[in-house]
């Protein structure tokens, strides 16, 4: 198995006011538990600036504009209650973007079996016209219709084990059957979309997990909902909005999953990758707010990739 791993140092200077938990420190906490001699087979590859024009695939024009126009010179601006913007977020965001699709083209030509995206600021709850819940685009979203673009994938599985609802992802393929979205989520939370009952066009598979849920049921879900509903779905690619915060130690949410309930999901998943779609895994990083919890995660989740 070749594993990538794309960082930039821009991902650290999307700045969030004080005390808040989306911090540049979570990817230094990332960057550290990835320097152990376990991860020295990574093949680390700096991101790429994005294409703003891919930005289109999943965002209209006018509310792209509007995102670049409330970007500040100086200082911090809000963009919704708790989403901000720094001089420097647009080029993270767009570096986000930049380094999700060149992990698409990676997967689809070879480069490698699966890639690790370590970026900021994350995008499940970025809407088609709403930047919300600390997301600017929806990078994962604009992944996927890159992947059916570019490498005409027909069908692209996106699977969203944050914590929180990735109401964004749904908005956008509420209504298109060539996307797959499978999320597990505590509910109620924050969004507070994500009910069984939200299907779209058959292609969304809700599984919400009451407050205090732990491993087995959290197992339970992804085995009797998302995995059959990836098998017959049989994506061309798989994509990961892979947010950790449903880590026992988050202060965000109440589930208590451990580091090793993400290298159980990533194994299944991978299983399923190389039944599916010639072994394709994108992986990109959603939420994940106790630095400690975010880094043992990564650490698991990461190396379960690079093992296959
Ligand atoms: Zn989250």
């Amino acid at each position: 198995m070749v594993t990538r791993l794309y960082t930039h140092p821009i991902f650290l200077e999307h700045i969030t006011p004080p005390g808040h938990p989306e911090r540049p420190d979570r990817l230094r906490a990332i960057e550290r538990a990835l320097d152990d001699e376990a991860f020295a087979g990574l093949d680390r590859v700096k991101a790429p600036q994005g294409d703003e024009a891919t930005i289109l695939y999943a965002h209209p024009q006018e509310f792209v504009a509007h995102v670049r126009a409330a970007i500040p010179e100086t200082g911090i601006v809000s963009i919704d209650a708790d989403t901000s913007a720094s001089p420097k977020s647009w080029q993270a965001a767009l570096t986000a973007i930049g380094a999700a699709n060149a992990a698409v083209d990676d997967v689809f030509d070879g480069r490698a079996d699966n890639v690790f995206v370590a970026a900021r600021p994350p995008g499940h709850h970025a809407e088609k016209t709403t930047a919300m819940g600390f997301c600017l685009f929806n990078t994962a979203a604009i992944a996927a219709r890159y992947a059916q673009r570019k490498h005409h994938a027909e069908r692209v599985a996106i699977v969203d084990w944050d914590v929180h609802h990735g109401n964004g992802t749904q908005d956008i393929f509420w209504d298109d059957p060539s996307v797959l979205y499978c999320s597990t989520h505590q509910m109620p939370l924050y969004p507070g979309t994500g009910a069984v009952g939200e299907t779209g066009a058959g292609n969304i598979v809700n599984a919400p997990l009451a407050p205090q849920t732990g491993s087995k049921v959290f197992r339970d879900a992804f085995l009797s909902r998302v995995l059959p509903a990836i098998d017959n779905f049989v994506p061309d690619l798989i994509i990961i909005s892979a947010g950790f915060d449903a880590h026992h130690r988050d202060p965000l949410a109440q589930i208590n999953l451990t580091e090793d309930d993400f290298d159980w999901a990533t194994g299944q998943l991978l299983q399923r990758a190389g039944r599916h779609s010639d072994n394709r895994v994108v992986s990109l990083l959603e939420g994940g707010y106790d630095l400690q919890g975010l880094a043992f995660s990564v650490a698991a989740h990461v190396g379960r990739l690079m093992k296959g």
